[in-house]
Protein backbone atom coordinates (compact mmCIF):
# COMPACT_ATOMS: atom_id res chain seq x y z
CA UNK A 1 0.00 0.00 0.00
CA UNK A 2 1.32 3.23 -1.01
CA UNK A 3 2.20 5.53 1.68
CA UNK A 4 -0.16 8.81 2.20
CA UNK A 5 2.12 12.07 2.14
CA UNK A 6 0.98 14.73 4.96
CA UNK A 7 1.61 17.81 3.75
CA UNK A 8 4.01 20.48 5.49
CA UNK A 9 1.06 23.19 6.31
CA UNK A 10 -1.64 20.08 7.13
CA UNK A 11 1.60 18.79 9.55
CA UNK A 12 1.91 22.49 11.29
CA UNK A 13 -1.80 23.18 11.44
CA UNK A 14 -2.61 20.22 12.88
CA UNK A 15 0.30 19.87 15.62
CA UNK A 16 1.73 16.53 13.97
CA UNK A 17 5.53 15.45 14.91
CA UNK A 18 7.53 17.30 12.06
CA UNK A 19 9.73 13.68 11.31
CA UNK A 20 6.65 11.19 10.37
CA UNK A 21 3.52 13.86 10.46
CA UNK A 22 1.71 11.34 12.41
CA UNK A 23 2.07 11.49 16.48
CA UNK A 24 1.17 14.82 17.94
CA UNK A 25 2.72 17.12 19.82
CA UNK A 26 0.62 18.74 22.05
CA UNK A 27 -1.44 16.39 24.83
CA UNK A 28 -4.27 18.85 25.19
CA UNK A 29 -6.72 20.12 22.49
CA UNK A 30 -6.30 23.54 21.27
CA UNK A 31 -9.27 24.64 23.69
CA UNK A 32 -7.96 23.68 27.21
CA UNK A 33 -6.47 26.92 28.36
CA UNK A 34 -5.10 25.87 31.48
CA UNK A 35 -2.47 22.94 29.39
CA UNK A 36 -2.20 24.43 25.93
CA UNK A 37 1.58 24.23 25.53
CA UNK A 38 1.87 20.84 27.57
CA UNK A 39 3.73 19.06 25.33
CA UNK A 40 4.60 14.98 24.59
CA UNK A 41 8.52 14.47 25.59
CA UNK A 42 8.62 12.25 22.12
CA UNK A 43 6.23 11.69 19.38
CA UNK A 44 3.96 8.18 20.06
CA UNK A 45 4.20 6.93 16.35
CA UNK A 46 8.37 7.51 15.81
CA UNK A 47 9.76 8.49 19.14
CA UNK A 48 11.32 11.77 17.95
CA UNK A 49 12.56 13.96 20.75
CA UNK A 50 10.52 16.78 19.87
CA UNK A 51 12.67 19.56 22.53
CA UNK A 52 15.65 19.30 20.33
CA UNK A 53 18.21 20.31 22.62
CA UNK A 54 17.74 22.33 25.87
CA UNK A 55 15.79 25.88 26.15
CA UNK A 56 14.72 24.98 22.69
CA UNK A 57 11.61 26.83 23.20
CA UNK A 58 12.56 29.82 24.38
CA UNK A 59 13.03 30.57 20.87
CA UNK A 60 9.49 30.15 20.14
CA UNK A 61 9.28 33.42 22.14
CA UNK A 62 10.47 35.37 19.61
CA UNK A 63 7.98 33.65 16.82
CA UNK A 64 5.45 34.73 19.06
CA UNK A 65 6.26 38.06 19.44
CA UNK A 66 5.85 38.35 15.50
CA UNK A 67 3.04 36.84 15.29
CA UNK A 68 1.25 39.22 17.78
CA UNK A 69 2.87 42.25 16.37
CA UNK A 70 1.91 41.26 12.69
CA UNK A 71 -1.88 41.03 13.99
CA UNK A 72 -1.35 44.12 15.73
CA UNK A 73 0.06 45.82 12.56
CA UNK A 74 -2.60 44.50 10.41
CA UNK A 75 -5.62 45.60 12.84
CA UNK A 76 -4.07 49.24 13.02
CA UNK A 77 -4.31 48.87 8.68
CA UNK A 78 -7.68 47.82 8.82
CA UNK A 79 -8.32 50.34 11.60
CA UNK A 80 -6.70 53.57 8.97
CA UNK A 81 -7.78 52.33 6.14
CA UNK A 82 -11.33 51.45 6.57
CA UNK A 83 -12.89 52.59 10.15
CA UNK A 84 -10.34 55.46 11.17
CA UNK A 85 -13.43 57.39 12.93
CA UNK A 86 -11.07 59.52 15.49
CA UNK A 87 -9.07 58.87 18.60
CA UNK A 88 -11.85 57.48 21.20
CA UNK A 89 -12.84 54.60 18.33
CA UNK A 90 -8.70 53.78 18.13
CA UNK A 91 -8.80 53.43 22.15
CA UNK A 92 -12.11 51.04 21.83
CA UNK A 93 -10.30 49.44 18.97
CA UNK A 94 -7.28 48.56 20.60
CA UNK A 95 -8.39 47.72 23.83
CA UNK A 96 -10.90 45.28 21.33
CA UNK A 97 -7.45 44.09 20.13
CA UNK A 98 -5.92 43.75 23.30
CA UNK A 99 -8.99 41.55 24.56
CA UNK A 100 -9.23 39.41 21.28
CA UNK A 101 -4.79 38.81 21.62
CA UNK A 102 -5.34 37.45 25.12
CA UNK A 103 -8.33 34.79 24.03
CA UNK A 104 -5.74 33.76 21.21
CA UNK A 105 -2.39 33.43 23.64
CA UNK A 106 -3.18 29.77 24.05
CA UNK A 107 -3.13 29.46 20.37
CA UNK A 108 -0.23 31.96 19.86
CA UNK A 109 1.95 29.89 22.02
CA UNK A 110 0.86 26.22 20.47
CA UNK A 111 1.73 27.38 16.81
CA UNK A 112 5.01 29.58 17.74
CA UNK A 113 6.36 26.16 19.42
CA UNK A 114 5.21 24.43 16.45
CA UNK A 115 6.96 26.52 13.75
CA UNK A 116 10.26 26.78 15.85
CA UNK A 117 10.03 22.97 15.73
CA UNK A 118 9.48 22.71 12.29
CA UNK A 119 11.65 25.72 11.13
CA UNK A 120 14.77 25.57 13.51
CA UNK A 121 14.55 21.70 14.52
CA UNK A 122 16.37 20.81 11.77
CA UNK A 123 14.11 17.59 11.72
CA UNK A 124 13.52 15.90 7.67
CA UNK A 125 10.08 14.72 7.18
CA UNK A 126 10.95 10.96 6.35
CA UNK A 127 7.25 9.89 5.14
CA UNK A 128 8.06 6.22 5.32
CA UNK A 129 7.70 6.86 8.86
CA UNK A 130 4.30 7.54 9.08
CA UNK A 131 3.03 4.07 7.60
CA UNK A 132 0.88 2.33 10.30
ZN1 LIG B 1 6.88 11.30 14.79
Amino acid sequence: MPQQKVSLLKGIIHHKCPRCRKGNIYTHSNWNYLKATSMYKNCSHCGLQYEVEPGFFWGAMYIAYALITALFVGALIIFFFFIDKGLEVLIYFISSYLLVILLLVPFILRYSRTLMLYAFGGIKYEPALSGD
